[in-house]
């Protein structure tokens, strides 16, 4: 009697994994993404597929951010999580240990060459587990700034998804080819948008040091008082160097960021009569309504701003 009980049961948990195995994924994939621009390269190339949870949401700083209690259930819960890597995310490994899940965990920047931050203001950075070195250089995280890099972070997405959802593949792979053609696309805009300016006006001043990818990729030079990430304050002598440089007439414009306070910004516009030129979008996406709302949008709002405030549109 017991022995048929646990045949029955034995007979049944076959019979629903087998069922289970064929149709697990006719729900939408389950993705946690840690910041709003892998949530937009992942919902592209999702489509309906997927349902994107974002943990670091628009306008956040991902160095600092302290996750939530709902931020462990969704991580709990998730079928694939998509992260930057290269220590960008200083929350990561607290939230995975929390929540104990078994996801696998995708890191986009697999394939970037990563580049190290020489700081030019700023102290070494001593972001937690960066790459310090003797304490002088740090690997910059912020690679989706290149747009050839974020090419790169879209391919790993759709080999997260094609791993976990094979009958979906074809599909992944066919909106990650045009999205991808967007970004050629977009890519060719920002180079038109950078040649315009001429040449002995391409430093421009940011809070931190969010764009050494782009600099690296376009050929416009970031002065910033911070370093690669936002958890240190700059010193008092970062900034007056950096007020003096701006006095020698060595930046064309200044910006504030969408993720850390204007007020260091502020200060040094005031203390050079520089005028602040606006706001770029470094290490998150706007809110929807928004003028960066999605990655492309965001490219083209900064070079829209940098080229406006150099050559006064
Ligand atoms: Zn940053």
């Amino acid at each position: 009697m017991l022995k048929s009980i646990r045949a029955a049961l034995a007979m049944s948990v076959i019979t629903l994994s087998a069922f289970g195995a064929s149709s697990a994924f006719a729900a939408p994939l389950k993705v946690v993404a840690s910041f709003t621009i892998i949530a937009d390269f992942a919902k592209n190339v999702g489509g309906d597929r997927v349902n994107v949870t974002t943990i670091v949401g628009p306008d956040g700083d991902t160095h600092v951010y302290e996750p939530s209690p709902a931020d462990a259930v969704a991580m709990a819960g998730a079928d694939v999580v998509l992260v930057n890597g290269l220590h960008f995310e200083g929350f990561l490994q607290r939230l995975i240990d929390a929540s104990a899940t078994k996801a696998t965990i995708s890191v986009l920047t697999k394939g970037v060459t990563p580049i190290s931050f020489k700081p030019e203001f700023a102290e070494a950075d001593t972001a937690e587990g960066a790459d310090t070195g003797g304490g002088k250089t740090a690997t910059d995280p912020h690679a989706f700034q290149s747009i050839a890099n974020a090419k790169i972070y879209v391919k790993n997405v759709a080999d997260a998804f094609c791993a976990t959802d094979k009958e979906g593949c074809d599909s992944y792979k066919a909106n990650a080819a045009s999205y991808t053609q967007k970004l050629d696309a977009l890519e060719s805009d920002v180079q038109t948008a950078i040649q315009s300016i001429p040449e002995n006006k391409r430093v421009v001043i940011t809070s931190h040091d969010a764009f050494g990818y782009f600099e690296q990729a376009y050929g416009l030079t970031f002065l910033a008082p911070e370093g690669v990430s936002t958890e240190s304050e700059p010193s008092a002598a970062d900034v007056a160097k950096l007020v003096s440089q701006v006095k020698q007439d060595k930046a064309a414009a200044i910006f504030i960021e969408n993720i850390t306070n204007p007020r260091l910004i502020e200060q040094i516009a005031s203390e050079t009569g520089i005028k602040v030129g606006g706001t770029l979008y470094s290490d998150a996406l706007s809110q929807p309504d928004g003028p960066a709302a999605t990655y492309i949008d965001m490219m083209h709002n900064n070079i829209a701003q940098i080229k406006g405030a150099i050559l006064g549109s």
